[in-house]
């Protein structure tokens, strides 16, 4: 297992990047990364200092985004106190994004509920089944996929978790969706989702395409996650800078090269880099 760099050994070299290239992309995850992690997910509201960094940033050479697997409904409603009009805000993992000063959302994937042959739908009943009238157990219903969150599932209670995952491996050898186990979160997609893939439109939407239809990757690209799905950014981001939140970083398991412990070090970074850059 390689060692992971702490972001503030190598804050000047980091600064020195950042300086050098004339466009920095920074994508951001939500909850873990900004936020902590809380019992109630409804109540992750975005730290204060995280309003003051966005409302005195003013350099152009950064474009942020915030990629969350949260309804974008959602995420606009938790950051409702923030500035975020110079944000891109993409939900559900990017199939809901708004780019900055836009007022409308584009969806570039189908919806669940409209796509008859989605194979979602069926699962998501067989999980119900599974989970019977289990409290604790929530099923949270987005555009294009399904999310079960057990953050208040007490432990005595994991054997249904394991009986879900047992279901959703054997579903997984004849259908075509994906699923993914976060932080006391298991979420259920279509197995073209992917955060990657969501970061490619937002820097799409920027560069544009070149005449031979790839894609134009200018600048810097920075990212930022806690979680599972994050991977798929640090996977794609060769030649940018990927930093992992953990409070575990030997014995992390990450394709990311650099962390920071926790939220609040996400916040002091993007203080160093944003408003005194
Ligand atoms: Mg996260």
């Amino acid at each position: 297992m390689k060692k992971l760099k702490y972001v503030f050994d190598y804050l000047d070299f980091i600064k020195e990047i950042i300086y050098r290239s004339n466009k920095t992309y920074l994508f951001l995850d939500y909850d873990g990364t900004l936020t902590e992690i809380v019992n109630d997910p409804g109540n992750a509201a975005p730290p204060s200092n995280l309003q003051h960094i966005f409302k005195e940033f003013k350099n152009e050479n950064f474009i942020i985004s915030i990629v969350s697997g949260r309804h974008l409904a959602d995420l606009k409603k938790i950051l409702a106190g923030l500035k975020t009009d110079m944000l891109n805000l993409a939900g559900s993992h990017g199939n809901e994004i708004i780019f900055a000063g836009r007022s409308f959302a584009e969806k570039p994937y189908p919806e669940m509920h409209v796509n008859k042959n989605n194979p979602l739908e069926n699962i998501e009943a067989e999980i119900m089944r599974i989970c019977g009238n289990t409290e604790n157990i929530k099923i949270e219903k987005k555009p294009a996929s399904f999310a079960l969150h057990y953050r208040n599932l007490p432990l005595r209670q994991f054997g249904i978790i394991k009986k879900i995952i047992k279901f959703l491996e054997a579903q997984k050898q004849a259908q075509d969706f994906k699923y993914m186990q976060m932080k006391k979160v298991i979420e259920v997609m279509p197995s073209y989702f992917n955060k990657a893939a969501t970061v490619k439109k937002i820097i799409n939407h920027y560069e544009g395409y070149d005449k031979h239809n790839e894609k134009k990757w200018g600048g810097l690209i920075i990212c930022i996650g806690d979680d599972t799905t994050d991977e798929d950014l640090f996977k794609e981001n060769k030649t940018g800078i990927n930093i992992k939140v953990t409070e575990n970083p030997g014995s992390c398991l990450t394709l990311a090269e650099y962390y920071l412990k926790n939220p609040e070090d996400v916040l002091l970074f993007l203080k160093k880099i944003l408003l005194y850059s």
